[in-house]
């Protein structure tokens, strides 16, 4: 059998009776495309094409024959290692795992070619990290995979028992077993049962891998559902990648609405980032979730491509920003470009979320134009160019919480942010002290079910009870004369606008040179372009002095580093901490570095 739940924080939570989605309600939607693969076949922007469609009945009938095949090989509740990469077939595999009530554990596909060399990176530790954690029974995988793997020096991969995707794909429908129900819900994964093994980004250490129940994918799925308003008739466009929280949750999210979703590679989109407008465009899309960096590098790369065809955005309702804080100034600009191809302000749609939460928490859109508040009016209380609704859905509480009492804080006063949802969770995979520090934090002086920790920070502001999300508590500036901590974020902004167009947006880094602050803080940023050629002390000054008039921070060096001197994740999350050790070993490539002393700029 699967594995129960095991939710020891609050086992009287509700679970969703009914778990995971079910195309088979919608009538009239078998033959209605429910994914399209299109990619960018002609590479130099002469338009698209669609390589593949997936109509609803395909899927499913698809999906009954790769579970029935995974069942020959595999007992409902075994772990699996998904290793596929981006399209189609990794979409099948997704739901036919779940039908066939396994624990998927999809990670990110390394190049195989680089398997057993020394050119091996992080998607092959990740990979090594997942099989020495989840210890699955056995990796499910495209045959170009299997090949490498199994030649690979390291004997836990080379001992993986593996289930190519093509013999899957070929399984004979008449050797199915595996029945959906009459009311539409499949056999597969109890509510209750694990359904996924879903990593963190790895932002702020190794990536974590968080249990997830198929009655918590499914509760977030709706939530999602209707915060962003899909139904049958709405078209998605994601390249985000479809092994990890948002992209994988935009699987589950489309069956659950009935609607289409486009999906091409990060790849494709970071080859040519007018792809992703000229999807929308052709296929009319609804919704667009992409993660924040993606605006700047649009504004940096898009202007510059040329396009034969005219952009047709006006369709467009949700610009979903996910990941990370966006600079209010990458919005702006961003509008001003695609506002005459018919984008409105009010389609952009400044969302929250984290792994341990599945993915979704809120999202600020509701059909309204959206005013993002600068942080600089909204100093000292809330100071964050990112709010988010707090949810109205009854069984979920955001609640914000002084994090040494526990207690919950007043509306206007920054805290972490905790979570109690159904949606949260069941804990990272191992009973570890961290899981029930993160999964089972408790409200104090008040009984009742268990929170997550977010290790975000925010608050809660305004007549409207916005939640402000304002950065993570572990990269947080203490200024030392005051003890006010100051989000990395508004720095990294300050930084950012004081030297238009000669910076990488999302490529800048503020921390401080230990990483308990107070002590000397550093802004490392990307040059643009190698800056221009320009005046690179002047840079310097310029970061430091608007640090300072914007957020009242004193910098005492900054370091402007070539083009991808800043560390991030494979998802392309800032990594502080990662910045920091880099710059304290010699490691970071840098330009030029400015070190002050003193309290304040001149
Ligand atoms: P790790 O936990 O491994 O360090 P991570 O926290 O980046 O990595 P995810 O769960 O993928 O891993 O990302 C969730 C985090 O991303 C949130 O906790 C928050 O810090 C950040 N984040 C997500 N959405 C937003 C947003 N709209 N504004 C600011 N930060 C956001
Ligand atoms: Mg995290």
């Amino acid at each position: 059998m699967c594995t129960e739940n095991y939710d020891p924080y609050y086992p009287d939570r509700p679970v969703v009776d009914q778990y995971i989605p079910v195309w088979a309600k919608h009538p009239g939607l078998g033959s209605k495309p429910a994914f399209i693969w299109a990619d960018d076949q002609a590479g130099g922007g002469s338009g698209v094409s669609p390589r593949e469609t997936l109509t609803y009945s395909e899927l499913d009938s698809a999906v009954q024959r790769m579970a029935a095949g995974l069942l020959e090989v595999l007992r409902r509740g075994d772990t699996v290692l998904v290793l596929a990469s981006p399209g189609i077939r990794l979409v099948k595999l997704m739901f036919a795992c779940q039908r066939a009530g396994l624990v998927a554990v999809p990670v990110i596909p390394p190049d195989p070619s680089v398997i057993g060399t020394p050119a091996e990176g992080p998607a092959h530790r990740h990979l090594l990290r997942a099989v020495s954690q989840a210890r699955p029974r056995a990796a499910v995988g495209d045959a170009g995979y299997v090949g490498a793997v199994t030649r690979s020096s390291v004997s836990a991969l080379a001992s993986l028992n593996w289930v190519s995707v093509d013999r899957l794909e070929r399984w004979p429908a008449a050797a199915s077993t595996v029945a959906a129900a009459g009311d539409g819900v499949y056999e597969g994964c109890g509510p209750r049962e694990t359904y996924l093994v879903q990593y963190t980004s790895g932002a702020t250490g190794d990536p974590k891998p968080v249990v997830i129940t198929a009655g918590a994918a499914a509760h977030n799925a709706r939530a999602a559902r209707k915060a962003y308003d899909l139904r049958p008739g709405s078209v998605v466009v994601s390249w985000l990648p479809q092994y990890h929280d948002c992209g994988l949750m935009f699987l589950l999210l489309t069956v659950v609405s009935g609607a289409t979703c486009v999906l091409t590679s990060a790849s494709a989109f970071v080859r040519r980032p007018r792809l992703w407008f000229e999807l929308i465009s052709e296929f009319k899309a609804t919704c667009t979730p992409v993660p924040s960096f993606a605006l700047p590098l649009v504004l940096r790369r898009g202007r510059s491509e040329h396009g034969t065809r005219p952009l047709q955005l006006q369709t467009l309702r949700n610009l979903i920003l996910v990941n990370e804080p966006i600079y209010k100034s990458s919005v702006d600009e961003f509008l001003e470009e695609f506002g005459p191809a018919g984008l409105r302000a009010s389609s952009i749609s400044p969302s929250y979320g984290l792994a341990e939460n599945c993915t979704f928490v809120s999202t600020a859109w509701r059909g309204t134009e959206v005013t993002l508040p600068s942080y600089k009016k909204l100093l000292p209380s809330a100071r964050l160019p990112q709010p988010s609704l707090l949810t109205e859905a009854p069984d979920v509480e955001i609640v914000v919480v002084d994090a040494e009492t526990g207690k919950q804080v007043e509306d206007g006063v920054e805290g972490e942010i905790w979570l109690s949802s159904p949606s949260n969770g069941s804990g990272y995979l191992g009973d570890s002290p961290a899981s029930r520090e993160v999964f089972g934090a408790r409200l104090q002086g008040r009984a009742g079910p268990c929170f997550v920790r977010t290790s975000d920070l925010g608050v809660v502001h305004g007549t409207e009870r916005y939640l402000y999300v304002l950065g993570r508590t572990t990269d947080a500036i203490v200024v030392a004369d005051s003890q006010r901590r100051v989000p990395a974020h508004y720095i990294e902004t300050a930084a950012f606008e004081s030297s238009p167009g000669r910076l990488r947006g999302g490529c800048i880094a503020s921390f401080t040179t230990l990483p308990a602050s107070p002590s000397p803080v550093v802004v490392v940023a990307e040059l643009q372009n190698g800056g221009g050629g320009g005046d690179m002390a002047g840079i310097c000054h310029d970061i430091r002095q608007a640090v300072w008039r914007e957020v009242g921070v004193t910098v005492a060096r900054v370091v402007l580093a070539e083009s991808g001197g800043v560390p991030k994740t494979t998802s392309g999350k800032l990594q502080r901490g990662a910045a920091r050790a880099k710059l304290l070993a010699g490691k970071l490539p840098k330009v030029i570095e400015a070190r002050y002393a003193g309290l304040e700029p001149a």
